[in-house]
């Protein structure tokens, strides 16, 4: 197991501002701007990562390590992936106790999207990082949890695979499966020559953090839709 840490994401304020609909002479923005460097100041970005080669596949698991992932899409995705890395990052627990701390809750709202914005960051800058590492020209990731496919209870054997998760990066899994701090993600990135989004195969309406739209068709192909 690798750990990652000292590094700071650069905080994407543009998807910021999207998320909150706000124009960017709004005085609420202005606000916000403020918000974002203090919260800035008390994210503490960590990654644990493994090296894995695939040892296994079937029709709908893969084999990491002796430790089996049941889960069609991932499986799929990892088609022609000989080497992955299974993944825990975590921007600490200061952002949620600032959002926890405040009476307003449109200032909660604020800190939270924030919050997601730079834990997405975050994970951008990893796997930036491990293609550089790596040499590789592309990397995608899938979440534990985005989808039905992979539901949450996966996260017991990917924090099996990687070891002392919450001894090294300070993240610990309840027993709903939830991680703690909770602005933490946990997944698997692989090499792909086309990127690919959980989003893509997630119908959901209305989602304030999506990243590429649904694609019925791509659903279908890999066995999630009607
Ligand atoms: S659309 Fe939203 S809920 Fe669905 S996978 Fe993307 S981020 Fe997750």
């Amino acid at each position: 197991m690798k750990i990652l840490e000292n590094f700071q994401p650069q905080i994407n304020t543009a998807e910021i501002r999207k998320r909150l609909h706000l124009s960017a002479d709004s005085p609420e923005w202005k606000g916000v701007e403020k918000t974002i460097q203090d919260v800035a100041a008390h994210i503490r970005p960590k990654c644990v990562y493994k090296e894995c080669h695939v040892d296994q596949k079937d029709d709908k698991s893969v084999t990491l390590e002796n430790v089996c992932f049941q889960s069609r899409v991932l499986r799929k995705n990892l088609e022609a992936a000989q080497r992955v890395f299974p993944f825990v990052i975590t921007i600490g627990a200061e952002p949620e106790e600032m959002a926890a701390a405040q009476s307003d809750y449109l200032e909660q709202y604020y800190l939270d999207t924030i919050a997601n914005v730079a834990l997405q960051d975050a994970i951008q800058s990893v796997c930036a990082r491990l293609r550089k590492q790596y040499h590789l020209e592309k990397l995608s990731y899938m979440n534990v949890g985005s989808l039905e496919d992979w539901p949450l209870s996966q996260q017991r054997p990917l924090f099996s695979l990687l070891g002392d998760v919450e001894g090294a990066i300070g993240v610990r899994l309840s027993s709903s499966m939830l991680m703690h701090p909770a602005k933490s993600e946990s997944g698997i990135f692989f090499p792909t020559e086309v990127s690919f989004f959980n989003c893509q195969l997630c119908p959901r309406k209305d989602c304030p953090s999506r990243k590429a739209a649904f694609d019925r068709q791509m659903a279908r192909e890999y066995g999630v839709a009607e």
